[in-house]
């Protein structure tokens, strides 16, 4: 790397703290070099406090563009210039570009479209037809307004009644109002409607935290008789690579079950395009990474 270096190198940034884990600056620093493109990806450590000056550095320092992670998603909003539609009604950015190096920043949000990018590569398309979403927090708000937005007819989404259930009331109010997709929100406390929805969707998508550390040992379905062959589940966890649901889903006959590693490299790819313009060499990404 350090070879590639020099005097006109660009820099892409990733803001946010606790960011030292990432596999981010891999993605992207591994997509540079295959393509011989002069760029760096660095990481920085920097929480809501210090967000306005760094937002200020990718000024000053015509930094390209940067990603923005936990917990700044939401709080760089009002830093920014303008906002992609899909930001402005998931109300979170992951993604910020740096247009022209003018200074003018434009937020995105890409986890929606990457994991609409992760169902399409494993041959699965939403449009039209009738999907269940677990979880309504950063990643199923992101997930349900591209699902509304990419034209599935009904997106039923089911939270526990936990804090972010009035937020999933919110992204259903925003999915209606913006968009032709039919969008309810019911508690995950009735189980019956919960089965009986999976029963008449094609995809399952569990965007809750269900199945990471410390709920490891968790899965939001454990009846069998959920589990259909034509039933398509993506889990967005891919720590551990195999959650109790695609354990359980894989046991009993799933055919297409997989976890959130392919949202989390097409949501790099999306920034990346939106960034620098080119397609990140997400065959080669995934041989260095998986
Ligand atoms: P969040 O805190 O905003 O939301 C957590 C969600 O999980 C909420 O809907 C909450 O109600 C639900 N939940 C938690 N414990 C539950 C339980 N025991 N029963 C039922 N529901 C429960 O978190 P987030 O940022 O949306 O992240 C959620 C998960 O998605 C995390 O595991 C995160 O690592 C993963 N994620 C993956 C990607 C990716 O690219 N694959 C991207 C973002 C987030």
């Amino acid at each position: 790397m350090s070879e590639r270096l020099n005097g006109h190198t660009l820099l892409v940034s990733l803001i946010a703290t606790p960011i030292r884990h990432s596999l981010s600056p891999t993605m992207w620093n591994e997509s540079f070099a295959k393509k011989g493109m002069d760029y760096a990806y660095l990481a920085f450590e920097v929480g809501n406090e210090d967000l306005a000056d760094a937002v200020q550095g990718i000024r000053a320092l015509k930094i390209q563009g940067s990603n923005v992670s936990m917990p700044n998603k939401q709080a760089i909003i009002p830093l920014l210039d303008e906002l992609s539609p899909a930001a402005k009604l998931v109300g979170a950015v992951n993604t910020v570009v740096n247009q022209n190096e003018s200074g003018h920043l434009v937020g995105h949000v890409t986890d929606g479209t990457g994991a609409m990018r992760a169902l399409q590569s494993e041959g699965i398309d939403i449009k039209d037809r009738i999907v269940t979403l677990t979880g309504c927090g950063g990643a199923g708000t992101a997930i349900a307004i591209q699902a509304a937005l990419d034209g599935v007819k009904e997106l039923r989404i089911f939270n526990r009644d936990d804090e972010l259930y009035a937020n999933g009331q919110e992204t259903v109010r925003k999915i209606l109002e913006n968009t032709d997709c039919k969008a309810t929100i019911t508690p995950l406390e009735d189980q019956e409607a919960f089965k009986k929805s999976i029963a008449e969707s094609s995809v399952y998508i569990d965007a809750t935290s269900v199945g990471m550390k410390p709920q490891e040992d968790l899965s939001l379905i454990e009846d069998p008789a959920v589990i259909r062959p034509d039933l398509a589940i993506m889990d967005v966890v891919y720590a551990p690579a195999e959650t109790k649901l695609l354990k359980f889903a894989r046991e009993n006959g799933a055919k297409v079950a997989f976890n959130g590693l392919g949202m989390m490299l097409y949501q790099g790819a999306e920034a990346f395009k939106l960034i620098t313009g080119e397609d990140m060499p997400v065959d080669y990404v995934k041989s260095v990474l998986f």
